[in-house]
């Protein structure tokens, strides 16, 4: 029976589009804003699978784990006490919480993004984050925004987007996020850790970020927002 059970989920998983709006795209390129606007316009749920490796790398971080020597046993013992829940709060905005604490600028900090895209490329992390965004995704319409969504997570999402922008563009963008880069950052030096995450993301073994040929491909280098939310909701039938 339970075997059934698993052969018929792979065979939805492999063959049924599901009802998620993927959108992937490497750092700072306005993807979180864009999906945010577009989950929002079409009243259904946005989740940012990002802020979960983030949320992985604030706990390992307040547990003074060596972020090179991330060995198998040392994730699997801070994964036995880890429990992240993305719930909706009372506004209908979901909520990341880790062991019951609630998370929020705590995720968006400089030490963490120096560290995510390492922690990122363990496989026991990206198990337990890819089951929960399976589970997250597969019951109504959402939009769930990352690297790997629409090539891993859910490779027969319904619709899928790969948004992008130039690397100045990015930079510039990350800059003006207040609070999210160290104090004496230059447009030079965001550019520069920008270019890093999004290499060992793209060269990680599993799950790198990369366009899959059905994803439609948006640069937002010279457009405004809402002409992107508009791009993407126009291709959406509900
Ligand atoms: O989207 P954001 O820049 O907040 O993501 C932080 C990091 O989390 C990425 O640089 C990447 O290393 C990791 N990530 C991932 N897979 C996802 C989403 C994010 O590996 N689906």
């Amino acid at each position: 029976m339970a075997v059934s059970i698993i052969i018929l989920g792979e065979y939805l998983l492999m063959n049924e589009k599901v009802s998620v709006i993927a959108i992937d795209g490497p750092a700072a390129s306005g993807k979180s804003t864009v999906a945010n606007l577009v989950a929002k316009e079409l009243q259904i749920p946005y989740i940012n699978t990002g802020n979960m490796y983030r949320a992985v790398t604030w706990y390992f971080l307040q547990n003074d784990v060596k972020m090179n020597g991330l060995t198998n046993l040392v994730v699997e013992s801070l994964l036995s006490d880890f429990e992240l829940c993305y719930q909706k709060n009372d506004h209908g905005t979901f909520v990341l919480s880790v062991n019951g604490r609630i998370l929020d600028f705590e995720i968006r900090s400089p030490e963490v993004a120096e560290h995510v895209a390492i922690v990122a490329t363990n496989a026991l992390v990206r198990k337990k984050m890819t089951e929960l965004q399976r589970y997250l995704g597969g019951q109504q319409l959402v939009v769930m925004e990352g690297r790997d969504i629409g090539s891993v997570v859910f490779p027969n999402a319904k619709y899928k987007f790969f948004i992008t922008a130039s690397p100045l563009v990015r930079a510039q963008r990350r800059l003006n996020q207040n609070g999210e880069t160290f104090s004496n950052a230059t447009l030079e030096s965001v550019a520069a850790d920008i270019a890093t995450r999004d290499k060992i993301d793209s060269e990680r073994e599993i799950a790198p970020l990369k366009q899959t040929e059905d994803a439609v491909l948006i640069d937002t280098s010279d457009l405004s927002i809402d002409k992107v939310v508009e791009k993407i909701t126009s291709c959406i039938s509900m």
